[in-house]
């Protein structure tokens, strides 16, 4: 069986039937899953997505006070840019184009550093990165874990249910995940760490980062303007990490055909380009979908990339010493004819 097969941890409704459709279970079922695969008392192995979770119930607190005790209009406006485009752009710069695709490459660790801590931790990216190559290998095939013919909870709760990675995978194939992460920079278990926890993330450093990275950003929120800023941000934060759970079902238009003419070129599965993330995310996914590799997926002219900006600009500091570029690609395969 090929590695991309096997690499995610099945859910126990299975990827497809008998006759090799999508497997399309009920809300009931899908929810009797997720709540089985966050149970880290039933099963240690369940960590990763349950702190994945417990994250963004942290951040629920932050969240109603930013609602019912520090509510302004400058606030809201904040909590609105930190909330869609610096969250929504730093996880298509990080997780997205750098962990996932490797579209560029840094110059050193210091910057990759940097880019990884510039907003608040919340998606692992072990979790993000695997299962990402699984989806563009099998888009909108049986396999593929947000597929978005699976409906709306088939997706958003994808990260606990079909996202995490095996538990049961050979010392080879756990190498060819090392492989795949290691230029992230997320160090990880050994093999026999991994047989123990059913990760490649390590608990402690995992949640040492967390830590860390929350502190560090409360703090300078606070200096910046005090509790009242740094609950909003913080709330606006967990609106992104619920908000971004359902944007695999929206890229891929509900699971149906949504694509237009002079607007989605690829039409090898059912991505499409949508006007609200990729303007303020730089996710205009039919694009990616036909360039996977690219840095940039803006292509035409109103199709501004933030993600595709910021990769510029270290790139013009010297934090960037490599990206790959298919707009022209592009423009003569399609638009030139
Ligand atoms: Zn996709
Ligand atoms: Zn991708």
């Amino acid at each position: 069986m090929a590695f991309l097969d096997h690499v995610l941890h099945p859910p126990s409704y299975g990827w497809q039937d008998d006759r090799g459709e999508l497997q399309r279970p009920s809300v009931t079922t899908i929810l009797r899953e997720f709540f089985n695969r966050l149970n880290i008392f039933a099963d240690r192995k369940n960590w990763l997505a349950f702190v994945s979770w417990f994250k963004v119930f942290c951040l629920l607190p932050f969240f109603l006070l930013f609602v019912f005790q520090f509510f302004s209009w400058w606030m809201l406006l904040a909590a609105f840019v930190y909330g869609m485009v610096i969250m929504g752009t730093h996880g298509t710069v990080w997780h997205h184009r750098y962990c996932t695709h490797g579209a560029y490459r840094f110059s050193n660790g210091f910057w990759r550093f940097v880019t990884r801590q510039l907003t608040l931790n919340i998606i692992p990216e072990e979790i993000y990165v695997i299962s990402h190559y699984v989806h563009h290998a099998k888009s909108d095939q049986p396999g593929d874990p947000y597929n978005a013919e699976g409906g709306f909870w088939y997706c958003f709760l994808a990260d606990v249910n079909h996202q995490p990675i095996a538990r049961d995978l050979s010392e080879n194939d756990y190498k060819r995940v090392t492989r795949l992460m290691a230029h992230t920079g997320v160090k990880g278990n050994t093999y026999r760490q991994y047989q123990y926890w059913g990760s490649y993330a390590r608990p402690l450093a995992t949640l040492t980062t967390w830590l860390l990275n929350w502190s560090f950003w409360y703090g300078i929120f606070y200096l910046a303007g005090g509790y009242a800023l740094a609950c909003s941000l913080f709330a606006a934060a967990g609106v992104w990490a619920v908000g971004v759970r359902t944007f695999n079902y929206d890229g891929h238009g509900h699971g149906k055909d949504k694509q237009r003419e002079g607007i989605d070129y690829n039409r090898a599965d059912r991505s499409i380009n949508q006007l609200w993330p990729g303007l303020v995310a730089g996710e205009w996914h039919n694009n990616h979908h036909l360039y996977p590799k690219s840095a940039r997926s803006g292509f035409k002219t109103y199709q501004l990339d933030m993600a595709w900006l910021y990769i510029r600009l270290l790139h013009c500091v010297g934090a960037v010493s490599y990206y790959r570029d298919d707009k022209q690609n592009f423009v003569t395969k399609y638009l030139k004819r």
